[in-house]
């Protein structure tokens, strides 16, 4: 298995991308190799779709038979753009799942996406820390800060949190969420838990990132009027921040893990030898 100098996480497929980009254009240029999983990457399920997912669709003006193998397809072409590696898991976006007990969309309009996760989906982030387990080493593991608070970034988040690796993890801040006055500050918390690291985009890469972003052909859409406005919005993005800007944790804080159950964190801690308790440390 390939030794990475990055590995990022991507809730979506465009997620990596819109916030790292530029970062990963230049890990790629100097010849270090960087791998994108993109984890909700996974064909809608074969029942019908909401009418909140059908809306979606609508927008994005993309039939449901094909609409994720598109964004896939959309997703490998920006990978190319940015000479990243590329992984696909199979779990579908938040907007398709529905609870196994009730067949009801767990997420059925916005305000739900970017709400709490939903109780019939929390024993998820455990089964995505399992797989994560089995990605390939790298230097540094890049994780979203949940800027904006969509339930499928949490997710990926706590996944990211609960898998026992010793790899150094930074958080990136979930762009474009992360352009709205205020919504870094609200995802930070306790600011004194955190220190920034910002790193300086050249030109070259900053413009790469721009065209990588617009092979999301269906997404830019819902984000940016045309290419000059994603261009500015990027671009204006950049300069406010110097580039782009990732979050460490300062120290060794408990994990606000509280909204798995006991048993479930039991279960894991469990099988992945962790120790018993109601939360565990990372640094
Ligand atoms: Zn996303």
């Amino acid at each position: 298995m390939p030794h990475y100098h990055a590995l990022y996480l991507s809730p979506h497929l465009d997620d990596a991308v819109l916030s790292c980009g530029g970062q990963i254009a230049q890990q790629t240029a100097a010849g270090l190799p960087v791998l994108i999983v993109t984890l909700m990457a996974g064909d809608p399920p074969a029942r019908p779709l909401s009418a909140f997912a059908q809306k979606l669709h609508d927008r994005w003006q993309l039939d449901a038979a094909t609409a994720v193998a598109a964004r896939r397809a959309e997703d490998t072409a920006a990978c190319d753009l940015l000479r990243a590696d590329l992984q696909h898991w199979d779990i579908p976006d938040c907007i398709y799942r529905a609870d196994p007990a009730t067949g009801t969309a767990l997420y059925n309009d916005g305000g739900a996406i970017f709400g709490s996760v939903h109780s019939a989906d929390k024993q998820l982030a455990v089964e995505l820390a399992t797989r994560l387990a089995q990605l390939p080493t790298a230097e540094a593991i890049y994780i979203p800060l949940t800027v904006g608070h969509h339930v499928d970034h949490q997710l990926t988040r706590l996944a990211a949190e609960l898998w026992p690796t010793n790899t150094p993890i930074f958080y990136y801040e979930d762009y474009p969420y992360a352009g709205r006055a205020g919504a870094v500050t609200a995802a930070l918390g306790d600011p004194d838990q955190w220190q920034a690291q910002v790193i300086p985009l050249t030109a070259e890469a900053l413009a790469r990132k721009c065209t990588a972003i617009a092979a999301y052909q269906s997404q830019v859409s819902t984000f940016f009027s045309d290419t000059a406005d994603l261009e500015a919005k990027v671009g204006g993005y950049a300069t406010q921040v110097g580039g782009e800007r990732l979050w460490q944790l300062a120290g060794r804080i408990l994990l606000p893990i509280s909204f798995l159950s006991r048993d479930k964190v039991r279960f894991y801690c469990k099988g992945a030898k962790m120790p018993r308790r109601k939360g565990f440390m990372v640094n």
